[in-house]
């Protein structure tokens, strides 16, 4: 018997990966007996905002990720497709009839027995102690007692309840000709890049800033308690506010060009916003102190006006909103399984990935990783040129950074060791290693 906690995105795939392969699952979810104030509904696996789960086509990331979730034995995958509506190249989905059919099946499945009740760290410890083994998989909103617990035992600095981050680009779509590495001062190598703004673009840049449509907040009351809350405990403001405070305030602040020296020009920029790598392999960059809470057509807007980003491609905008996870590359094992505490996996969103999909495709691993401890066999992490693997090392990369949430997208994806120039041949030899990769893995899940 597994214990897994929360009936959402994994962990209906959790639990579904561990009975469908012959075990027993107690499957916890709290609603409707307590609320997380976004879900709506009782039904698991409710979609609380958007209703698509990305795109259909095979040759793009996501697309890649669904293909290893479906040859792994995903639920998610095959009800939504049978509860698709039009949605162009994204499958989107009639979300009452997707969670009532996820809901039924679950309750249905002979080997899962699904409890309406909260999940405290006193049941996790009782489990814990008695060498059971429990995946916890409560989502970005996971119940105060229990995150506290989490917290604790990550060390409390490796949990975060605030997803305050800016936006990340695909570090091949930055203009090298513009954007030039260096550090301040030339101390600490250059692992820094420097968008030097002229006074010209950076008014420019500031005035769209300030003007920008920002996005509607869930629920504005909450919204902005979360926001009181984060810059009183992280001193994060948005940059948008700052930049309200007057036209140089970024120029004076985030944006500060001091120590810096444009190498095409002699001299130091007017401002600089500085991108800093996100992984070892330095194939996506943030924009450093650039959280915000614009819509994002309108960050994808205003951050091409900034010289040597007009043609970046945004893997990631930037939040500032309540969000529950862990700090993995400090906590976790490839195998999503706490270090410091054997036998308790963690899945979904609160491991640091993001979206409806990825939480889903991070529950089926943690499932099946649950269950191979449970039966005594070793631990196969993913190879890391295919999906699982792509998301696993974000995980895992403990390049020095504020460690955010992420999409699947293609600059996690190894590169090749020789370049290949050509974006579309180099994303075309990056799914070929990756469907070859999960097939190797898959076989050797079996
Ligand atoms: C406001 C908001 C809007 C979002 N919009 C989108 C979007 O448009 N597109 C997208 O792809 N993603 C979106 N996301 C992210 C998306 O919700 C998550 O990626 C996905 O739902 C995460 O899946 P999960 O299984 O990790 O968590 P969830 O799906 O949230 O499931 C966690 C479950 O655990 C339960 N739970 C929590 N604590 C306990 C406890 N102690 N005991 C028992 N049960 C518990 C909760 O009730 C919940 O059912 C949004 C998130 C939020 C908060």
């Amino acid at each position: 018997m597994i214990t897994v906690v929360g009936g959402g995105f994994a962990g209906v795939e959790a639990a579904w990966a561990i009975a469908s392969r012959g075990e027993r699952v107690r499957l916890f979810e709290m609603r409707p007996l307590k609320e997380t104030g976004a879900h709506k509904t009782s039904l698991l696996a409710e979609l609380v905002c958007s209703n698509s789960f990305k795109s259909r086509l095979a040759t793009s990331p996501a697309g890649q990720l669904k293909a290893e979730m479906i040859g792994l034995g995903s639920i998610v995958l095959p009800t939504g497709e049978r509860h698709s509506v039009p949605g162009g190249e994204a499958l989107c989905v009639d979300r009452d009839a997707f969670a009532t059919d996820i809901t039924a099946t679950i309750e249905g499945h002979p080997l899962i027995e699904v409890v309406r009740e909260e999940f405290t760290p006193e049941m996790a410890q009782g489990l814990l102690a008695a060498g059971e083994c429990l995946v916890i998989a409560t989502g970005p909103l996971t119940s105060r007692p229990l995150g506290e617990w989490l917290a604790e035992l990550t060390g409390r600095k490796h949990l975060y309840f605030y997803d305050a981050v800016s936006p990340t680009v695909d570090a091949s779509t930055i203009d090298r000709n513009i954007v030039f590495a260096q550090s301040r001062y030339d101390k600490g190598g250059d692992d820094y890049l420097n968008c030097p703004f002229e006074k010209d673009s950076y008014l420019a840049f500031v005035h769209e800033l300030v003007h920008a449509e920002r996005a509607l907040p869930h629920g504005v009351a909450a919204e902005e308690e979360t926001l009181e809350k984060i810059k009183y405990f992280a001193g994060c403001t948005p940059i948008e506010a700052i930049a309200e405070g007057g036209e140089r305030s970024l120029a004076f602040g985030n944006f500060k060009p001091v120590g810096l020296t444009d190498p095409r020009t002699g001299r130091r920029p007017y401002a600089v916003l500085q991108l800093r790598p996100e992984n070892k392999e330095k194939t996506l960059y943030s924009l450093v102190a650039c959280q915000n809470r614009l819509k994002w057509g309108e960050q994808k807007r205003v951050f091409h006006m900034v010289p040597g980003l007009e043609n970046a491609e945004f893997v990631r905008f930037g939040v500032i909103h309540r969000n529950t996870y862990i700090d993995s590359p400090k906590v976790l094992t490839p195998w999503m399984e706490m270090r410091d505490a054997p036998g308790l996996f963690i899945a979904g969103q609160i491991t640091g990935v993001e979206g409806y999909v990825e939480s889903a495709a991070m529950g089926i691993y943690a499932g099946i990783a649950a269950l191979r401890r449970l039966r005594g066999q070793q631990q196969v992490a993913p190879p890391r040129p295919c999906a699982y693997g792509s998301l696993v090392s974000h995980l895992q990369d403990d390049t020095p950074r504020e460690f955010a949430p992420m999409n699947i997208n293609w600059g996690l994806f190894p590169d090749p060791e020789t370049a290949i120039r050509d974006k579309q041949v180099k994303r075309e030899w990056k799914l070929s290693q990756a469907r070859d990769a999960f097939d190797d893995w898959k076989d050797s899940l079996a």
